[in-house]
């Protein structure tokens, strides 16, 4: 057991809180550091692949995510336009059989809140809200770190978990900011009661066209439907919380198929996303100090895994910390060298995804037999390496 330290998080996203609480189930003293007035997640659904749930086992939550979370029988992928299908992969027992782990939804509110309530039940976690972090100095011996309003707190070390805009990054690595993508999501979720039986899908489903594509699963036991629509536009609004534009998104999903159409109708108001990844890099360390989650390495969302990466990331950040019994510096080190090509090829293999649900003529045609003519089993091996996921006992030996 390594010496208990003064561990400082800034940001009280999902990857912060599960930064905060493996780190204090070490018996470090952690300080999470949140700008917003509360602590809380925005209402949207979550994929989390079995690589995730391999985590959440190692961290016995199993029990309490499962409690929340929503597993479904297949992910499919139809034709947005003829409706045709494209692939089905089984998930359930298929996913459990070939990964060890299974394949589930959550509804984002309710994932945060896992972490939240297990970091709360930690005496040595002191959750902070209302705590921006503006900048940070340090030394041989301490960071510090002023927050807006001019207050100070000192730690042994500082974890950046400041999301996407991350303030920490601009002084670690200071790449400027995020490369906005071009794509923006709308999001939404419906009550059960409110999608008509022939609307309905137990699986997650994604309907792929010409640079959009619309993604819909059930969330929380299957009593909410979560859709996400995307689509290429120059029109967007630096955030996670702004209102869509509902014509353009009409528009935009004007030859979908007509049960698309009906589906998207049911929507009176989405919120929208704009869509930002960054190349990835292999130093987001300086010192005492590192960032976590998509202050390290923000993804594009068509792998669905940003806020599992942060997961593993916080669970080999403790590994490291263990492995090096305390030695900050060296620790954050390791720690980036055993994430930083992970990490890269989710980032670089999502953008892919995206051209690949996006595609149009014959890059579409070629999609939609190169599915159909695989196994089903095929569509989920290409993916192996990343949703096999990784072995914390294993890495620093
Ligand atoms: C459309 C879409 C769909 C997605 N789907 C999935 C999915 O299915 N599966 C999946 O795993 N991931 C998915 N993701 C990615 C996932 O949402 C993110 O990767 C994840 O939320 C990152 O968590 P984080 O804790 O690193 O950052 P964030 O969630 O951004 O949290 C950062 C926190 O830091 C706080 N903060 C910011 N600046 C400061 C500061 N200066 N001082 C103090 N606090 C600060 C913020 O208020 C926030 O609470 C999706 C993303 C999008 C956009």
């Amino acid at each position: 057991m390594t010496q208990p330290l003064p561990i400082l998080v800034a940001g009280g996203g999902i990857g912060g809180l599960a930064a905060a609480l493996v780190l204090a189930q070490d018996g470090h003293a952690v300080t999470v550091l949140e700008q917003s007035s509360a602590f809380g997640e925005i209402g949207a659904g979550i994929q989390l692949g079995p690589n995730i749930f391999r985590m959440f086992d190692y961290l016995g939550m199993t029990e309490s995510i499962s409690r929340v979370a929503y597993f479904p029988p297949g992910l499919g992928m139809n034709d947005v336009r003829t409706g045709e299908k494209v692939v089905r992969v089984p998930l359930g027992e298929v996913a459990r059989a070939a990964y060890g782990f299974p394949y589930g939804v959550i509804y984002r509110a309710d994932l945060h809140q896992v972490f939240l309530d297990a970091c709360k039940a930690q005496p040595n976690v002191n959750l902070r809200t209302g705590a921006k972090v503006e900048s940070f100095t340090q030394d041989a011996n301490a960071v510090r770190v002023r927050l807006a309003g001019g207050d100070t707190v000192e730690g042994a070390a500082l974890i950046g978990a400041d999301g996407l805009w991350s303030r920490i990054r601009e002084a670690v690595v200071g790449d400027g900011k995020p490369r906005v993508s071009g794509h923006v999501a709308y999001r939404a979720v419906l009550r059960r009661e409110d999608v008509p039986a022939h609307l309905w899908s137990d699986d997650v489903l994604l309907w792929g066209g010409e640079k959009t594509h619309l993604v819909h699963y059930p969330l929380r036991r299957g009593e909410l439907f979560n859709l996400v629509a995307v689509f290429h536009s120059d029109k967007y609004d630096e955030g996670w919380n702004t209102f869509g534009d509902t014509a353009e998104l009409t528009a935009r999903f004007a030859d979908a198929v007509p049960q698309v159409k009906e589906l998207l109708g049911k929507i009176e108001t989405w919120k929208m996303w704009v869509l930002c990844d960054r190349e990835p890099v292999k130093n987001w360390s300086d010192g005492r100090v590192t960032l976590l989650g998509d202050a390290a390495h923000p993804m594009l969302q068509y792998l669905a895994q940003g806020a599992g990466q942060a997961i593993e990331d916080a669970v080999v950040l403790r590994e490291a910390l263990r492995f090096t019994r305390g030695d900050v510096a060296q620790a954050f080190r390791q720690y980036q060298q055993a994430r930083y090509l992970r990490t890269g090829r989710v980032q670089l293999t999502a953008r892919f995804y995206g051209d690949i649900y996006h595609a149009s003529g014959v890059q579409r045609e070629l999609r939609n037999r190169m599915f159909q003519g695989g196994t089903e089993s095929a569509g989920f091996a290409g993916l192996k390496w990343m949703y096999e996921g990784i072995d914390p006992g294993k890495l620093f030996n």
